[in-house]
């Protein structure tokens, strides 16, 4: 056993780091990273034990906590702490006239081919990158027409499997939150401009999933939707655009790997009538974090029209009426996590002195502080058992007493932890102890009666390190 609480820690490697991610090449993160989280409970793929079903995945104990955290930072930051945004939970199932007055049951598709040689079906824009149309499997020039296939998941409600009782997985929240605009609205007598807000799972019959979390069948989605008066939408929109993108700032994500790229003519969905896309650059390549769109008064319009309802809005200032401009924010929980992820994700050092290291924000890390006394003997325990429970009331702190300290260290570097605390000798006699900062590798020394307050600062508050 190691009894020194200052072990031998990472040294940055002698020659210029390989990558973003320390010594691993962008090419390598992904499998490094599955790999972890399967190792450290984060990720494991859903029903495994039967070879795996494609694309949906299951969150570990680490993961759950990180999702929950995920969850709570954007409904802390876009509900509780606004005042211009209300709650919702809507059902996932839901009147399938709804699905037909979004557009979803006629446009929510992609255009696929099938291969006749090899019977493999695939996205026709795969197509596109080739000077002559081949099946990307076996090569054939045998190929169907292009033909759409809807992305919904399609199942019925109640006992008979007939087309009146077809009901849909929602492929996206919002819908939910746009058939109960006038219920929110009165209940929380509410004036325009305000929002709802909405977590909640999704579903989409994705050709190409992949990517890890990035792309699933089942995944979760954090939209808010933001009623205006028309004409006041642009505005709107580009100010929604800002407070998105200091989000994922205040989540800890290196900024200069988030762009903003907006949607040309050709590249607009059914219902918008401008888009950005907020995008990271993931060892995959830029790719779409969350979408933040002017909806116009497309889905209200279309909802009054299907279901003969009034969804406008009356002005009691300008004495008008008028059915509102809606601006979008659409996230999503598992893409933001895996984004979270990719971004902290290092390795470091060399040697003994090799770690892998997730960089996750405090407030998004699954474990905030991880108690270690230094020896099982000598009152060491006993003091750690105490800092421990003193802090489990507030935070999830895990208690580790097995192996050296330095083993302790890089199990915690791994999952993310950003805190450790070690009881040795000296804390027995004077109540303080060694905290040591995942990132930068420094200790202090703290009194236990000032160990809460100095970890609120740096969990809870701006203060992120030592
Ligand atoms: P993409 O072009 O990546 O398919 P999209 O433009 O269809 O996405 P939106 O409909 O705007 O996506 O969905 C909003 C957000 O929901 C996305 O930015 C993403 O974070 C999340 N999301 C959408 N589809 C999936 C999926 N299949 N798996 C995981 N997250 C998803």
């Amino acid at each position: 056993m190691n009894d020194s609480p200052q072990p031998t820690e990472a040294t940055a490697a002698p020659e210029a780091a390989l990558s973003d991610w320390g010594n691993v090449a962008a090419g390598e993160v992904m499998d490094r990273l599955v790999s972890l989280c399967k190792r450290r409970g984060y990720v494991f793929q859903s029903s495994e034990i039967y070879g795996g079903v494609g694309s949906t995945w299951d969150y570990g104990p680490l993961g759950v906590e990180m999702k929950r955290n995920v969850r709570d930072f954007w409904w802390d930051s876009m509900v509780r702490r606004r005042d211009d945004i209300e709650g919702l939970d809507a059902a996932i199932l839901m009147h399938s006239k709804v699905w037909e007055a979004s557009g979803h049951v006629s446009g929510f598709t992609d255009p696929l081919v099938d291969c006749r040689n090899c019977k493999h079906r695939f996205r026709a824009d795969v197509l596109e990158a080739m000077d002559e149309p081949r099946c990307p499997r076996c090569g054939s020039r045998d190929l169907s027409e292009a033909r759409q296939f809807n992305l919904m998941f399609k199942t019925h409600m109640g006992p008979v499997e007939e087309e009146a009782a077809a009901v849909y997985l929602r492929p996206e929240t919002a819908q939910g939150i746009y058939v109960n605009f006038l219920n929110v609205l009165n209940a929380s007598r509410r004036k325009i401009p305000f929002g709802i807000a909405q977590i909640g799972k999704a579903f989409r019959n994705e050709i190409t999933p992949g990517n890890f979390i990035f792309r699933t069948r089942e995944f979760e989605q954090m939209e808010m939707q933001f009623f205006v008066e028309p004409g006041t939408d642009t505005e709107w929109l580009e100010r929604w655009r800002d407070e998105r993108r200091a989000w994922y700032a205040e989540l800890g994500i290196r900024d200069e790997k988030i762009r903003i790229e907006e949607h040309g003519p050709d590249e607009l969905a059914h219902y918008a009538a401008a888009a950005y896309d907020l995008q990271y650059e993931f060892p995959f390549g830029w790719q779409e974090l969350e979408g933040i769109h002017n909806r116009t008064d497309f889905d209200l319009s279309r909802h009054e029209e299907a279901s003969g309802k009034k969804l406008s809005y009356y002005d009691e200032e300008a004495k008008e009426r008028y059915v509102p401009y809606i601006v979008e924010t659409s996230a999503g929980v598992d893409r933001t996590l895996l984004t979270c992820l990719v971004d902290g994700f290092r390795e470091e050092g060399e040697g003994k002195g090799a770690r892998t290291v997730l960089k996750l924000s405090p407030r998004i890390a699954p474990i905030k502080a991880a108690v270690f006394p230094l020896v099982k003997r000598d009152g060491m325990p006993e003091v750690a058992g105490q800092v421990h429970r003193g802090l489990r009331a507030r935070w999830n702190v895990f208690y580790d007493d097995g192996g050296s300290i330095g083993r302790r260290y890089r199990r915690q570097d791994e999952a993310g932890t950003p805190f450790c605390i070690t009881i040795d000798g000296e804390s027995v006699e004077d109540r303080s102890v060694t905290v040591r900062d995942r990132d930068s590798m420094e200790q202090v020394r703290i009194g236990i009666d000032r160990l809460e307050e100095w970890l609120a600062e740096r969990l809870e508050g701006s203060q992120t390190q030592l």
